[in-house]
């Protein structure tokens, strides 16, 4: 299987329903973390706390995403860079 640097080469290289839905934990409001929602952060490992995925115990990495993604709010824009990094191709 590959593997890529990040979500977006992912969502580019596979094939996957409705991949505009998928969103970046580090943007998302589900993800457990505790500290700035900078790029800096997106190494951590957390909880998801989503909760139709939460039972599942999910631990994810600021870089990881889903389609169950919603907005955090007050992100940063640094953070919504980084997750939006690559996403380019969706207008393709
Ligand atoms: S796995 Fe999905 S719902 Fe959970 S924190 Fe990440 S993007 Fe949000």
């Amino acid at each position: 299987m590959p593997t890529y640097s990040h979500l977006q080469e992912l969502k580019r290289a596979e094939q996957l329903p409705n991949p505009q839905r998928i969103g970046a934990c580090l943007t998302c409001r589900f993800w457990d973390a505790e500290g700035s929602r900078d790029e800096a952060l997106a190494p951590t490992e957390a909880l998801c706390l989503q909760p139709e995925l939460r039972n599942f115990q999910l631990i994810v990495s600021g870089g990881s995403g889903c389609n169950r993604w919603e907005k955090q709010p007050g992100v940063s824009a640094e953070a919504e860079a980084y997750a939006r990094r690559g996403e380019e191709y969706a207008s393709s």
